[in-house]
């Protein structure tokens, strides 16, 4: 069993991009502004938003936070949106969902302006992916293709089954690994929680994506010998032993599945990072476009 260790991947794309910055700086083009914005004080949110400011400060991208009370209204936050849009510093923008139940998250990511929609939520965004567009590609997917690309796992001819059919992850990595591309050209089984025979058709798979959010959802006798297993579930347990009181638990049961899988991501240090490098990433491929194409 190997460790797809998504920490440290993650790592070498911020070294990455901080060099390019740095580079870039001293030939005097611009440096990428993201602006991230935050309704409310959900908890997960924050720790969120927060590791995506700071690996803006690491990578050297320039990074606004705005924060708003839960009480705005959708109007407001639309509004800021366009001024966003039309700001020529801004390079990306990023509203963290979920939002209040009050404002409706379709109206708020298709507002934000497809070169900017560094998160790749923008229905625009997300058709020109499908169709092979360019197109910004949202940061989890995107974090686990090049989780594939850069730790070399062959993804040609494999049948990977995904579980999980949510429109930020499951449907468009299952769209990702189907594609013509390097990681890509795999068959692929989208799986969600109507499916008949989950186990069965896990057992097939050479490559399993799990985006349940059921912690070890995924155990040993559903895994073939040899597959790569990417957990992409976050879920909160309680856990009295824990400061915070509850620590993070994947889809994937890691201890028995690691017995018989070639390539497995813990649950946290797996796909969790990459969502941030995958986001950094977008957020320099946006200010290239918008400046330098
Ligand atoms: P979601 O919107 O709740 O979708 C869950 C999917 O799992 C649905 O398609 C659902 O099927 C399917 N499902 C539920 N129970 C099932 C079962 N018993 N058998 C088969 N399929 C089942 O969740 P999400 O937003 O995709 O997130 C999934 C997990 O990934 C969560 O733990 C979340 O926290 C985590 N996540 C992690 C990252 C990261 O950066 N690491 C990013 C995003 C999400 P139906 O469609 O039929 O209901």
């Amino acid at each position: 069993m190997k460790i797809l260790d998504g920490k440290k991947t993650s790592a070498t794309i911020l070294e990455q991009l901080k060099i390019e910055v740095a580079q870039r700086s001293s030939e005097g083009k611009s440096i990428p502004h993201l602006v991230a914005i935050l309704v409310g004080t959900n908890g997960a949110s924050e720790t969120y938003v927060a590791a995506k400011v700071k690996a803006c400060e690491e990578v050297g991208f320039q990074s606004t936070l705005i924060r708003y009370e839960s009480t705005i209204s959708e109007n407001e936050l639309l509004n800021k949106i366009r001024e966003l849009n039309s700001e020529p510093e801004v390079d990306g923008i990023l509203v963290q969902l979920p939002l209040p139940a009050h404002i409706r998250a379709e109206n708020v990511v298709s507002t934000i302006d497809p070169g900017k929609d560094v998160d790749g939520f923008n229905p625009e965004s997300i058709g020109r992916m499908i169709v092979g567009l360019p197109a910004f590609v949202s940061a989890t997917p995107y974090g686990i293709m090049l989780l594939l690309e850069y730790n070399k796992i062959e993804t040609k001819g494999k049948h990977a089954v995904v579980i999980g059919r949510s429109n930020i992850v499951g449907r468009p990595v299952s769209v990702l690994l189907s594609n013509n591309t390097n990681p890509g050209n795999c068959t692929v089984t989208l799986c969600h929680s109507k499916t008949a025979n989950v186990k069965e058709i896990c057992l097939q798979a050479d490559i399993i994506i799990a985006a349940i959010g059921r912690p070890g959802y995924v155990t040993a006798d559903m895994v073939k010998e040899g597959a790569t297993v990417i957990d992409v579930g976050i879920t909160r347990v309680p856990d009295p032993a824990r400061k915070s009181g509850f620590r993070l638990k994947g889809d994937v049961d890691f201890d028995a599945v690691s017995k018989k899988a070639e390539w497995i991501t813990p649950v946290p240090g797996g796909v969790g990072p990459m969502t941030i490098a995958a986001l950094m990433k977008n957020t320099m491929k946006a200010n290239i476009q918008r400046n330098y194409e």
